[in-house]
């Protein structure tokens, strides 16, 4: 995602903080610190209704991640290569590089995200009974962990793809029905209607005076629905693709360019020519390496007369090489990922966590305090 920042790694995956997380972060520790935590604890000063808010925010945060770890380690340990993980303003994304390729590990992946919120809920309930009544303030932070963890947990569980809940029953439905396509295309129908019922629901009680429930709940179901959509029509081009192999869509006949020419020379008589891309390059007769556009692009345009592809190339023993048999779905991201069609990267299989529900409870909480307060 850009405008994203790495913060470090855990087990080799690489976490990063999108710039929208900070918004939540600042919205979500005011709401529980001017609502939530005042309404529910009476007796702390103001300092520590901020302080309560923002670290149970971030302790929120902390279990998003724990929840995309969860789906991350699962996928690594089934082989499927994961990128990183971004925390945003809708809570978290997992990217994993590959579609899981079968229904069993599809459904391993996606329901470990929600039982690990699950797990955290309890476990922070099972200590709040254990040290609630020695500190109020550590009880106050644990109820919400708990609450929090668990709407977490359950609101992901809802079947609408591509939420959690929606790729479970989507591996279901592959499972039963043996076809991918038919069962994408009718969890990603029960995605739309749910977030079609968010919507209506959101514009009812805008109408009838819950303008911020309402509000939240239509944004909620416009997140839902567009994420519907897009998921469907990713998983559509991954199923034209499928059982497609190398060998059927490469070109036998690659054009070549000798190392000794000029980059200028180079785009002058084939780049422009011939509208290519990229081009395999040769050194006497054998195979040297290969120029892309993006590789021309990184030397000055004054410089293009006196240097040579030979240069500028990507040497052969740094080329990523596939076998005619390899699946075209392998192969495309690799692609896309060295920029070798100079198209922009294609979007990879992402596992997205949402938390809106636990916002909307405490901005709900806030907004009927800040209600009551007003009529009295
Ligand atoms: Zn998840």
């Amino acid at each position: 995602m850009p405008g994203s920042l790495r913060i470090g790694k855990i087990f080799g995956i690489d976490i990063y903080i999108h710039i929208s997380w900070v918004i939540i972060l600042v919205l979500l520790t005011w709401s529980l610190a001017v609502g939530w935590f005042p309404v529910l604890y009476h007796g702390f000063s103001a300092v520590t209704y901020w302080v309560l808010g923002f670290i149970a925010a971030v302790l929120l945060f902390v279990s998003v991640l724990l929840h995309e770890l969860a789906h991350s380690l699962v996928a690594r340990a089934r082989g499927l290569p994961v990128k990183n993980i971004t925390l945003y303003i809708f809570g978290g994304v997992s990217n994993i590089e590959k579609e899981p390729g079968s229904p069993g590990i599809e459904f391993q992946i996606a329901v470990v995200g929600p039982l690990t919120s699950l797990l955290i809920g309890v476990l922070a309930f099972v200590f709040f009974f254990l040290l609630g009544q020695y500190s109020p303030a550590l009880g106050a932070i644990l109820w919400y962990l708990g609450l929090a963890n668990i709407l977490l947990g359950i609101f992901n569980l809802i079947p609408g793809f591509p939420l959690d809940g929606g790729r479970v029953l989507r591996s279901i439905v592959w499972k039963i029905d043996g076809n991918l396509r038919r069962a994408t295309r009718i969890v990603t129908v029960v995605g739309q209607i749910i977030a079609y019922l968010f919507i209506l629901a959101g514009i009812w009680l805008f109408f009838v005076g819950y303008f911020i429930d309402g509000l939240w709940l239509g944004f909620i179901g416009w997140f839902l629905l567009s994420s519907a959509q897009s998921a469907n029509s990713e998983v559509m081009l991954q199923s034209v693709f499928r059982g497609v192999t190398v060998s059927e869509v490469m070109n036998t006949a690659p054009t070549t360019v000798p190392a000794n020419i000029s980059l200028q020379k180079l785009v002058d008589e084939y780049f422009l020519p011939l509208g290519l891309r990229s081009a395999f390059v040769i050194q006497g007769d054998r195979l040297a390496g290969l120029i892309t556009l993006s590789d021309i692009r990184h030397v000055p345009r004054e410089e293009w007369g006196q240097t040579p592809v030979g240069l500028a190339m990507i040497p052969r023993d740094r080329l990523h090489i596939v076998s005619p048999q390899q699946s075209l779905n392998d192969v495309l991201p690799l692609m896309a990922g060295r920029d070798v069609t100079g198209k922009k990267p294609r979007k990879s299989y992402t596992n997205k966590t949402t938390f809106p529900v636990v916002l909307r409870s405490a901005m709900t909480l806030w907004a009927s305090t800040a209600c009551s307060s007003r009529k009295v």
